[in-house]
């Protein structure tokens, strides 16, 4: 799918030390290919890649510490401007009860997603009315019935009645008279867009003024659904769009050109056929599962905000030449601490379970033991720890509030740490004199 071929892409991007315009052309090559399988609109790609490329062929990039992540981060921000940027919110009538009117072809998903709206609406403090406007087929009137049943919310009908404009006009009297705030009428839907769908819909629109007209689509569809998305708004004029069936193998490509082809934004993303499963709409959010990477774009936000790029660079030359000290240690583990809990940053790794996160705590813990050691040297006994005797130890154990042991080890553990940096200086220097591949 779409996230898997972009997450590959994005691997390969992301490590790269340094980026050359070719290789930012050849990443824009392969993303826009992804797109397209994707079956997102040809003219939406063309335009999302220029962006892109525009952005990342800057000179910001090339000359960052880290271009791979800086790209990424471009692709992830005209993501989410491509979805819509901020999240939409349906309206409700400042005089009760708010109309939505859901519609759509047949299987798209508006009985249930009626239903769902019905559900998540309640939870926030409204009461529903389901309206069975779909008088064509018995089935569709009892299917809305079984999920009123289900979730206990009251079903409009009218029997005998087979004209869905007057209909949906009781509806809203006998909404009015019980005091349900909120009106979701469950229209008819055809298998292709016809005339006499479209005026079934208006004649609906025109008699009871629906605050929301909510298009509902199949995200399965890809293209289709967004020239289906087109031609609703054009003939009926819609307020947003629903999207179903996100948790099926879809190509993802209708989430993503929904928004600039129609001008109208999605509101609802639908993910299976339990009546819990939609959500609100968020660009980032679904900017994130394309790219697939959990909120490691916060991560790296969070870690390029509190990093000083300058002292990343002292501090690898240092490593080189040795002249690493307790003090930059010192400094180091600040600027981690800058970035927040560890468990918080290892939570938003992608693949990382938060449950298996309880037992970071005891690192954190532990980390303010070391920082506090350190604390409590003198400025030479930093710069060089071979002069802490053992009065000294009890003196900065004591200064510390920790055991002996506790310095001990961690004395221990940086003589291991310069060792280790020492054999990796060491093999870098091996490596550019030999050669690699050759
Ligand atoms: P309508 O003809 O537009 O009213 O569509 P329905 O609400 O009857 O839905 C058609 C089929 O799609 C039903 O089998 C639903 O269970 C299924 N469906 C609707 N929404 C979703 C969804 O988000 N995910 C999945 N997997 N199935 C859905
Ligand atoms: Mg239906």
């Amino acid at each position: 799918g779409l996230s898997g071929k972009l997450q590959d892409t994005i691997k390969k991007i992301r490590g790269q030390g340094r980026v050359s315009e070719k290789d930012v052309k050849d990443m824009m090559r392969e993303i826009k290919l992804a797109l397209l399988e994707a079956d997102v609109n040809f003219k939406v790609v063309k335009e999302f890649i220029s962006k892109i490329s525009e952005r990342a062929v800057g000179a910001d990039v090339l000359e960052s510490l880290t271009p791979g992540q800086q790209v990424v981060k471009i692709v992830h921000e005209e993501l989410i401007e491509l979805l819509g940027r901020e999240q939409s919110k349906v309206t409700f009538a400042p005089k009760p009860p708010t109309v939505f009117m859901m519609a759509g072809l047949q299987g798209a998903g508006k009985t249930t997603t009626a239903g769902k709206l019905a559900n998540l609406l309640r939870k926030q403090g409204k009461n529903p009315l389901l309206v069975a406007c779909d008088v064509y087929r018995p089935a569709a009137i009892k299917q809305l019935q079984v999920l009123g049943n289900q979730l206990n919310i009251p079903v409009f009908t009218l029997e005998n009645n087979q004209n869905p404009v007057q209909i949906a006009k009781e509806a809203v009297k006998f909404a009015e008279m019980k005091q349900n705030d909120l009106v979701i009428l469950d229209t008819a839907g055809r298998l292709h867009i016809d005339e006499k769908l479209m005026d079934e819909l208006l004649n609906i629109k025109n008699t009871v003024k629906p605050h929301e007209i909510l298009l509902v689509v199949d995200s399965m569809t890809g293209q289709d659904a967004v020239n289906v998305s087109k031609t609703f708004n054009e003939k009926l004029g819609i307020d947003g769009v629903v999207l179903t069936k996100l948790d099926g193998d879809t190509r993802g490509g209708a989430a993503l050109s929904v928004k600039s082809v129609t001008g109208k934004p999605i509101k609802f993303a639908a993910m299976g056929e339990k009546l819990n499963d939609i959500e609100p709409f968020f660009p980032d959010r679904m900017a994130s599962r394309i790219l697939g990477m959990g909120d490691v774009l916060s991560l790296i936000e969070k870690a390029q905000e509190a990093y000083d790029e300058k002292k990343a660079i002292e501090l690898e030359k240092k490593m080189r030449t040795m002249t690493f000290t307790l003090e930059d240690f010192l400094d180091q583990m600040q600027q981690i601490k800058k970035m927040g809990p560890i468990g918080d940053l290892l939570g938003m790794m992608p693949g990382v379970d938060s449950k298996a996160l309880k037992d970071i705590d005891i690192d954190e813990k532990q980390m303010g033991r070391t920082e506090a050691i350190i604390q409590s040297m003198t400025r030479k006994e930093r710069l060089d720890p071979s002069i802490i005797n053992g009065s000294r130890r009890k003196r900065i154990s004591a200064g510390s509030g920790t055991t002996i042991q506790e310095v001990n080890a961690l004395l221990k553990q940086f003589e291991q740490m310069k060792k280790m940096m020492k054999m990796m200086s060491d093999m870098g220097k091996k490596g550019k004199k030999g050669g690699f591949g050759k």
